[in-house]
């Protein structure tokens, strides 16, 4: 099996990794199969251990800061491989990826710089004893990617547990492994011990499962949907009970009051629903717009969102790509069906973009009630609701009829407004006059049924690292 292709675009040509990257070699999967098995899995753990046990456990902090410096040079150095990669295989326009490949690497940089700022505390007691605290790292750390944001959600994953002093298992989304692999390449150049970071392509109910179940993994971090989140609870309970960190769905809500700029409201809640094709966990799907405006918002979104460029994702302007796979599109075109069934307007949009792929046509409801299935579940696509309020308390209302809380906006020039209803919104994070600005240096994740532990910013750091007390005698005299 050739491990390394070579791959030709329109605009470069270069050499795709592929394989099992373990001990910072391309290897094929012990099976011979294409994706890996637990049989992968468990060989990539005890890369993990091992190197947990070995050189990495005398590394200064200061030298794994380097370790992710380099590594982000190195990312944004490649930025034009890493970007089309991104394009072939998500979809997703090579403009807008990237913005992903400056995003992870800013991560991966901003985690560097962390690296040997970790503290414990000194605790006194009484003068018979010194109390002091160490951050220690967790151990082996198992990661399940989605395939939203393939290099991006790699770094978020990878920047904070490395920073900590932990090793890594990652397991990439089967439909897009290959920017993983691309960026485990310069992993080996950026000079990371072998098995620090392990990296592997396979599917959920094999690999991903394998993780989560396995009793050598001391910490799993998912990202993906509630419905296997709930799995992995389950399974880190019936295993190991390894820590367990969940960033999972949403139905964000995303509210205009009357006093906001309406145009620059308009603005941001096409980017919050259409950024990324709709495929964001935090995607402004379900839009709250108040009844004196809400006819004159919906002309403007309407003529908005058909300004929007759907097309080939390897040209620099596209905006809106096609979904990432046949599965996603026949999902989403499900959920519009459902909606005109269910007697919902269709404002813009409602059918496919052109004749063939998965392109979408960005796509607007309007009188729609709460009961509707595009009104509750999460569609991942270019879809949204916009649904009418006419006081603040019943904006709040509808905002939290959700068993979702990952993130809200709201839109108004009234101060007393915006944080009123900030406060009240049930969400992890909530944007005021703007919407899916996600900052490496912001925490991020969710409220109820959207999530456990945050990531990003400092927050993240506690999920890596496990606190030891240690409580010295000291003799009187
Ligand atoms: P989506 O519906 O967006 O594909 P998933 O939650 O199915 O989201 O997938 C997100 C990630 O979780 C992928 O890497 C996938 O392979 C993995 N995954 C899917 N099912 C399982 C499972 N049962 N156990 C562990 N990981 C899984």
């Amino acid at each position: 099996m050739a491990l390394f292709q070579t791959i030709k675009t329109v605009s470069l040509t270069y050499e795709q990794p592929t394989g099992l990257f373990i001990n910072n070699e391309f290897v094929p999967g012990v099976e011979g199969t294409t994706f890996e098995t637990e049989r992968d899995v468990d060989i990539a753990v005890k890369a993990a251990r091992t190197a947990l046990n070995g050189e990495w456990k005398h590394i200064t902090p200061s030298k794994r800061g380097q370790l992710l410096s380099r590594l982000a040079d190195l990312m944004e150095r490649d930025t034009e491989t890493l970007a089309t990669i991104e394009a072939l295989d998500n979809g997703k326009g090579v403009g807008m990826a990237r913005g992903d490949v400056a995003a992870s690497a800013g991560c991966i940089r901003y985690y560097g710089g962390w690296a040997d700022k970790i503290y414990g505390q000194t605790i006194d007691t009484d003068s018979e004893s010194l109390t002091y605290t160490r951050h220690e790292p967790v151990g082996v750390c198992g990661q399940i990617i989605p395939w939203n944001f393939p290099l991006l959600m790699w770094a978020w994953k990878i920047g904070p547990a490395i920073a900590t002093g932990n090793t890594v298992v990652l397991k990439s989304a089967e439909q897009t492994p290959l920017s993983a692999l691309y960026a485990a390449k310069l992993i080996k150049e950026a000079g990371f011990p072998p098995g620090v970071i392990n990296i592997i392509s396979g599917f959920g109910r094999v690999a991903g499962a394998a993780i989560a179940a396995h009793m050598d993994v001391d910490k799993i971090a998912f990202t993906g949907s509630t419905l296997v989140g709930r799995q992995i609870l389950q399974t880190a309970a019936k295993s190991n009970l390894k820590k367990v960190t969940l960033e999972l769905g949403g139905k964000s809500p995303n509210i205009v009051f009357p006093d906001a700029d309406l145009d620059d409201a308009v603005n941001w809640v096409n980017f919050g629903i259409y950024f990324n094709h709709g495929q964001c966990c935090c995607a402004g799907s379900r839009i709250l717009v108040h009844e004196s405006v809400y006819e004159q918002f919906i002309e403007k979104f309407k003529q908005r969102a058909e300004q929007n460029k759907v097309g080939d994702p390897m040209n620099a302007e596209t905006f809106q790509g096609p979904q990432v796979s046949q599965l996603q599109f026949d999902r989403i075109m499900g959920y519009i069906d459902a909606g005109k069934k269910a007697g919902a307007r269709v404002v813009t949009g409602g059918a496919r973009h052109g004749s063939q792929g998965y392109y979408i046509q960005p796509t607007i409801f309007s009188d729609v009630n709460s009961d509707m299935s595009i009104v509750k579940e999460e569609i991942f696509g270019p879809v949204c609701t916009v649904q009418k309020f006419s006081t603040e308390d019943e904006a709040i209302e509808l905002a939290n009829s959700t068993s979702y809380g990952l993130a809200a906006a709201v839109h108004s020039k009234n101060i007393d407004t915006a944080l009123r209803v900030s406060n009240a919104v049930k969400a992890g994070t909530v944007w005021v006059n703007n919407y899916n600005t996600l900052h490496y240096q912001m925490p991020f994740g969710g409220f109820k049924e959207s999530g456990l532990g945050r990531e990003l910013g400092s927050y993240a750091l506690d999920n890596y690292t496990q606190v030891k007390t240690v409580r010295v005698r000291i003799n009187a005299k």
